[in-house]
């Protein structure tokens, strides 16, 4: 029976078709949407029995997800607070619609389904993204409440009538409309399942899967197994960021990142942040193994809403330097719904930005005060992420100094206070500058690289695809102190303030001598140079350029060139 019937009044027909065409392309949101909905009536059922006011059993929560292909329905069942028709029509009818009208103004502006559905409290109506009609069958947990039904097919009227629900809780049922009827396949819904429910806290069952289990012995004391039907439970829980640290154990950090990145090398370390104020964030993030690949690492951060997927996308939320780790970090502090560029102005963005480039900091700095020794065998992969955090972030810049490595060509590793010390004497300028030699190709340039040796000079390797970056960087920060490439001329006038060795040809014979080797040495990318290069005086260098030698190489790898 039809208890009421009414017309939704806003300015246009029918919002349903700008909902449907605009959000376009995330149709998957309905079901993250939804289950959420669930997952909230369950909460607040639970927080209803821990303050006393709920009657009768709460029974064991869950959350079904359902899909009848035949009749083309997808529903969303949970055994929540329910709704009263009352409840219906404030939450369902009013909330959305009197947003109606300012989503069709806003709509054109915004971006993405994200930033729609949030705004406008549009969770309930992505529905109809994917679906033409849509019913509530409902029962409230209050006493005395009758079940409900609503049902619309997507224009402007609803129906609200009786239900049939017999207990308590909510079925949303879906009929899924042609375009989308993609839809209707167990292994999408189940991606899409995996990808937004994976750890909500209610759990999410979508049908049934065989299990074998163990069923006694047979006549040879052999074990028997059966094969049994087993609710298919897409989550876990309570996943490892909601609990205490010293609840947990190297191997679950380990096994957690498994499960996140299935076929990856372990992670160096991670860290676990945990913290209520002045906003509240939870996450693990953990440090891989980055082997110089800055490019290709990036985006391997999940952002959850109280344990509902967000996004893979934490540009502006995460400083640029720590896109390059992976993990998770849960916020319902982070404004998911808002534009971009709001976000890098948004007051706790930035606190979080601030927070977790500290406990980094604070995570590097006691990695290299406990166990130097390791630090340093794990220096290839940290180095590039330290130095590209010192380039990109001065805050991190700042607490770096400390920590961050320099290593020689002889592959000792040093701090850059140990290293100015080390150097000083040796080479101190007429200025009193300490100066920092340095080779980006050790292969290429190895002639100076002795001959600087040679003078008792040290050299750095800075070799890394941020190293550019991260030397003058370094010579901005350090005081009285300069950095220099090891082939630049200052190497000779560097240290040997008055014995500068005299070169033992004059300016004709280096000329002479030059030509000779020039027109000896044909083969592209040989360099001749003469100079009085070293001390034992050979004054003729013939090098080879660095793309030459690996050409030569792979030739001769691949059998003559
Ligand atoms: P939001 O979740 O942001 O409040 P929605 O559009 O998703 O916005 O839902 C609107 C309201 O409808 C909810 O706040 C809730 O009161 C009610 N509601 C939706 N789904 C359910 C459900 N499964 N059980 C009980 N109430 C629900
Ligand atoms: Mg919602």
């Amino acid at each position: 029976m039809v208890q009421e019937k009414g017309t939704i009044s806003i300015h246009t027909e029918n919002i349903f078709p700008i909902i449907k065409k605009f959000l376009y392309s995330d149709h998957e949101i309905f079901l993250r949407e939804l289950v959420s909905n669930a997952v909230d009536a369950i909460q607040k059922a639970k927080r209803l029995v821990s303050l006393g006011q709920f009657q009768g059993e709460l029974g064991e929560p869950l959350v079904q997800v359902k899909l009848d292909a035949e009749a083309k329905t997808i529903t969303i069942s949970d055994n929540g607070i329910g709704m009263t028709a009352e409840e219906i029509k404030k939450y369902i009818n009013q909330v959305a619609f009197s947003g109606a009208s300012e989503f069709l103004e806003k709509f054109k502006e915004a971006k993405d389904a994200n930033e729609i559905i949030g705004q406008f409290g549009l969770g309930f109506y992505s529905a109809f993204m994917v679906a033409d009609k849509v019913e509530i069958q409902t029962l409230s947990y209050q006493q005395g409440a009758e079940p409900a039904r609503w049902i619309c097919d997507g224009s402007t009227t609803f129906e609200l009538s009786e239900g049939n629900r017999t207990e308590r809780g909510t079925d949303i049922i879906l009929y899924i409309n042609e375009e989308n009827k993609d839809f209707l396949e167990n292994y999408k819904l189940q991606t899409i399942l995996d990808k937004y429910a994976k750890f909500l806290p209610v759990p999410v069952q979508f049908g049934t899967k065989t299990e074998s289990e163990p069923d006694g012995e047979d006549e040879e004391g052999k074990p028997k197994y059966k094969e049994v039907e087993k609710p298919n439970i897409i989550n876990t829980v309570k996943p490892i960021w909601t609990k205490a640290p010293s609840e947990l154990k190297d191997e679950d950090y380990l096994s957690f990142y498994k499960e996140l990145y299935p076929f990856t090398e372990d992670p160096l370390f991670w860290i676990h942040l945990n913290v209520d104020y002045p906003f509240n964030l939870t996450g693990v993030l953990y440090f891989p193994k980055i082997k110089n690949d800055v490019e290709i690492q990036r985006n391997k951060i999940k952002l959850f809403s109280r344990q509902v997927f967000i996004t893979d996308d934490v540009k502006d939320i995460v400083p640029e330097f720590l896109m390059l780790l992976h993990g998770v970090i849960d916020s319902p502090d982070i404004p998911l719904n808002v534009s971009r560029s709001f976000l890098q102005a948004d007051g706790n963005v930035k606190k979080i930005n601030t927070y977790i480039t500290k406990k980094v900091a604070d995570k590097l700095a006691e990695l290299f005060k406990n166990d130097r020794k390791s630090y340093e065998e794990k220096w290839n992969d940290i180095g590039v992420f330290v130095k590209y955090g010192i380039v990109s972030e001065p805050k991190f810049a700042e607490r770096a100094k400390d920590f961050v490595l320099l290593n020689n060509v002889k592959k000792d590793f040093f701090t850059l206070t140990e290293y100015r010390e080390k150097v000083a004497p040796a080479q101190t300028d007429k200025d009193g500058n300490v100066v920092f030699l340095y080779s980006a190709n050790a292969d290429r340039q190895h002639s100076y690289i002795s001959a600087a040796e040679k003078k008792g000079y040290d050299v750095l390797l800075l070799d890394g695809p941020l190293d550019n970056h991260f030397v003058s960087h370094l010579e901005r920060d350090l005081e009285k102190t300069q950095i220099k490439r090891v082939d630049a001329d200052v190497v000779e006038k560097l240290i040997d303030k008055d014995e500068k060795i005299e070169s033992s040809l004059s300016e004709e014979q280096s000329k002479e001598l030059e030509t000779v080797f020039k027109e000896a040495i044909t083969k592209p990318g040989m360099e001749v140079s003469v100079e009085n290069l070293s001390a034992d005086g050979l004054p003729v260098t013939v090098t080879m350029d660095e793309f030459m030698r690996r050409m030569k190489d792979m030739a001769a790898m691949g059998g003559g060139m």
